[in-house]
């Protein structure tokens, strides 16, 4: 009788938020496709309506992968206002482990390797009961990867020389980090539940087989050596680091008519290069006074846009999507100046929540992005070579701008805040025509920059290109279940 071999089989976990589950579904598909792995996809939700909102995202995937949503958890009792996004994630994927422990018991045959994202390494307990091997896929750069390795280690003059002096934090090997380009963490020094998460966090990936990083060798060679190291980042942790990107989801053909939409069908209509994409991410938002100065920003600069907006929220960076606003009679959402869209109707176009980014952005009519730079965002500007002007607002934002700005190049800054925290509306416009304005040599600059960058990632993931060979290394791991 035949024997048929065994399919490699891995499952990978994903923490909430569509920030975490693209590149981590992308990693997926590319073990199932060039590996031909059985790959399970676990699901971490927080309400199921929120999950049946993502459900469109999963076709593409459904065919290639077994993804299995765990039942929503329920941590509300367990959340005050107060804290920390990062503590919210880290408790919900606590209370995500116990289920995720008897799934896993479930899979037949049981997978040979656990992947989890940056909030996912309590679950390489799991990992380890079940003489699985465990690997870490931090779905930011290395940059952000080497702070959160350094982070638990960091010497107290450092730490706080960059929180209460404003000095830069310099992890070792690596670019200084300004403290206005910092992580929210450093914003907060009172907050001792969230120093304590992130230090856990960095001490538990530590622990890992392997660090998979959505960076590519050319984007990063500086912090990936000091990463490697052993008398510099290699001396907190020995695991071996493997820059696998960029992963992102690829745009369907423009042609395509499931991926049609309003904003599709009017840049068809504009000059090629000549469109400013104006979006947050998954869930930003600004405050209502920002959202005008954008507004009037975007009408100054008179240059092309398409704005995905959504209703603000004071004192807070998430958007709603529940909110019901109205509308005046041109179709401005009562949160934009009064007659936005008709005095914009010949240049600009207004999308209410969502756009289907990755197709906007490589449609060629789109020249710029401003954006929160999200690290997704921030890769899909890169892939269709499309420069930026960033407007970070959370999270590790501030050091993706650093990179894409002093590091790179291919990017400009629009936040010099001015009074009451807002960046005034010609601040705005000077920023889009820097960027924008054919006759700008920052703009040029830029494109060009972010042109060889697009160039370097086609080449680090091509056969032969070291994101390629990074992946192959892995997955020969997976197959024989050891490093
Ligand atoms: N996205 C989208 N349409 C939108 C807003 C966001 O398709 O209107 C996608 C975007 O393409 C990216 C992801 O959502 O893949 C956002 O991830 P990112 O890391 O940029 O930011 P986050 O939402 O995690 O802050």
């Amino acid at each position: 009788m035949e024997v048929v071999p065994t399919k490699t089989h891995i499952a990978l976990l994903a923490s909430p938020g569509m920030g975490h589950l693209i590149p981590v579904l992308e990693l997926g598909q590319r073990f199932a496709v060039h590996h031909r792995f059985l790959v399970t996809i676990f699901v971490v939700t927080t309400n199921a309506s929120t999950a049946k909102s993502q459900l469109p995202l999963y076709s593409s995937y459904r065919d290639l992968l077994n993804i299995v949503f765990l039942p929503p958890v329920d941590v509300s009792d367990l959340v005050t206002d107060s804290m920390a996004i990062v503590s919210q994630l880290v408790l919900i994927m606590r209370h995500a482990m116990p289920i995720l422990r008897t799934e896993i018991t479930e899979l037949k045959p049981c997978p040979s390797a656990l992947m989890v994202d940056l909030f996912g390494t309590e679950a390489f307990k799991i990992a380890e009961e079940f003489g699985m091997l465990k690997y870490m896929f931090d779905t930011g750069n290395a940059w952000f990867l080497a702070l959160s390795l350094y982070y638990p280690h960091q010497d107290e003059t450092n730490k706080h020389g960059h929180v209460y002096l404003h000095k830069p934090l310099n992890i070792p090997g690596c670019a200084p980090l300004e403290y206005e380009d910092t992580v929210d963490l450093y914003f907060q020094p009172e907050d001792r539940a969230l120093q304590d998460d992130f230090a856990k966090m960095g001490l538990d990936m530590a622990r890992a087989d392997g660090i998979l990083v959505n960076s590519w060798e050319y984007l990063e060679p500086k912090t990936l050596k000091a990463l490697r190291d052993p008398n510099l980042l290699g001396r907190l942790s020995s695991v071996p680091v493997h820059p696998v990107g960029p992963l992102i989801r690829p745009a369907k053909p423009v042609k395509d008519p499931v991926s049609r939409s309003a904003a599709l069908d009017w840049l068809d209509l504009q000059p090629a290069g000549s469109v400013l994409y104006v979006s947050f991410g998954s869930g930003g938002t600004l405050t209502a006074d920002q959202l005008t100065e954008l507004a009037w920003g975007l009408e100054l600069s008179q240059q092309r846009f398409v704005w995905v907006v959504r209703p603000p929220i004071e004192g807070s960076a998430f958007g709603s999507f529940f909110r019901q606003d109205k509308r005046t009679e041109d179709g401005t959402p009562d949160y934009l100046p009064d007659g936005f869209v008709s005095r914009t109707r010949e240049v600009g176009l207004v999308v209410e929540m969502w756009a289907p980014q990755t197709e906007v952005l490589a449609h060629q009519s789109v020249g710029g992005f401003l954006s929160h730079c999200g690290w997704n965002s921030t890769l899909e500007s890169i892939i269709n070579g499309v420069p930026m002007i960033c407007w970070p607002l959370y999270a590790e934002q501030g050091m993706n701008t650093a990179v894409l700005t002093d590091h790179l190049g291919m990017a400009t800054r629009a936040r010099e805040v001015g009074p009451g925290g807002v960046v005034g509306r010609e601040v705005i416009e000077k920023a889009i025509r820097r960027v924008m304005d054919e006759d700008e040599e920052h703009g040029r600059l830029a494109r060009a920059k972010v042109l060889d960058l697009k160039h370097s990632a086609e080449v680090a993931l091509a056969k032969g290109g070291s994101s390629h060979g990074s992946l192959e290394r892995v997955a020969k791991e997976c197959k024989t279940g050891r490093t």
